[in-house]
């Protein structure tokens, strides 16, 4: 019995080491592919709740990693938050991101920051240099952030939001009812936009008692005067919901989901014409 108490040991030690190895090859591989600029961008479409015309897309980074395959947002950008890479990734999307939105004069863009790119100081400087290479209008970009951050280190949080807003971009909050989300908050940072979560979204297929919290959720936005962007819409009869709720933008697989620029540049072309 001690024999093979001490062999489970050693095999879960080489699994932890192995687990270990494995983390770091990945997170090597990232840096790689951030540094040759392997990160692709794809845009899911976001419609106006009551026409469902194009009005906006949310640029999201996709890595296929070299002799493995693509590899889920949720593995690769906690990797890059945990090791300080996505400060570099981050601008890399938004730099990709506001290149590409010349093409689409007409609809917003929506960007992601991880709550750890505003440990740099000069983020916000960062931010206006892309603008300044890439001759975007800041008013034009919406940059989604979830409050994780504004919890952890709230005064850091507002000044950079302060910094960034002084440039003229739109920020929303993201993920709104996944988490602790906090009223307070929503005030005191001068966000302009919510995004509810999809959890909640998925919600109204499951009872009244979901589709109250959503509906309070909703109303609570709009008595702070934010317009409320759904995510995760997979149905007409919830985009029908929503709108009826109030919500005002709608994002989710039933509109669209996430694709390649050429892509939206085929949406955009057809909303004009139509
Ligand atoms: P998010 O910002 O909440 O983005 C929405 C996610 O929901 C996307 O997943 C999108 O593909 C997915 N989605 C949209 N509509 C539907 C729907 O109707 N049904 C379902 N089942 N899913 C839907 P994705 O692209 O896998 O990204 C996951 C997360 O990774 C994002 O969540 C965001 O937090 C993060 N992420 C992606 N790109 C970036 C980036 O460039 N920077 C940062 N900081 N985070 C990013
Ligand atoms: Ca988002
Ligand atoms: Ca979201
Ligand atoms: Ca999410």
């Amino acid at each position: 019995a001690k024999e093979a108490g001490r062999g489970r040991t050693d095999y879960y030690r080489a699994e932890m080491d192995h687990e270990r190895e494995e983390r770091n090859r990945l997170e090597v591989d990232l840096r790689i592919a951030i540094e040759r600029r392997e990160i692709v961008i794809v845009y899911q479409p976001l419609v106006e709740a009551g026409s469902w015309q194009l009005i906006g897309v949310e640029a999201l980074a996709r890595w296929t990693r070299r002799g493995y395959g693509p590899v889920p947002p949720e593995v690769f950008i906690p990797i890059a938050e945990s090791t300080g890479l996505i400060d570099q990734l981050g601008l890399f999307v938004l730099h990709r991101a506001c290149e590409r939105m010349a093409r689409w004069p007409e609809i917003k863009v929506a960007v992601n920051i991880s709550p750890g790119q505003f440990r740099d100081p000069a983020f916000a400087l960062h931010v206006d240099s892309v603008f300044r290479k890439t001759n975007t209008n800041p008013a034009r970009v919406t940059l989604e952030m979830t409050e994780g951050y504004l919890v952890q280190n709230p005064e850091r949080a507002r000044a950079a939001i302060s910094k960034l807003k002084r440039l003229g971009v739109k920020i929303a909050l993201d993920d709104f009812g996944a988490g602790f989300s906090s009223v307070g908050y929503l005030r005191q940072f001068g966000f302009d936009r919510m995004k509810i979560d999809k959890s909640l979204v998925d919600g109204l297929n499951d009872g009244v008692q979901a589709i109250e919290m959503l509906q309070a959720t909703v109303a609570l936005a709009r008595s702070l005067d934010l317009p409320v962007t759904a995510e995760g819409v997979e149905s007409e009869r919830q985009a029908m919901q929503l709108r009826t709720i109030g919500c005002d933008e709608l994002q989710g697989y039933f509109f669209g989901r996430p694709v390649p620029a050429e892509e939206i540049d085929r949406m955009y072309e057809n909303g004009r014409r139509t």
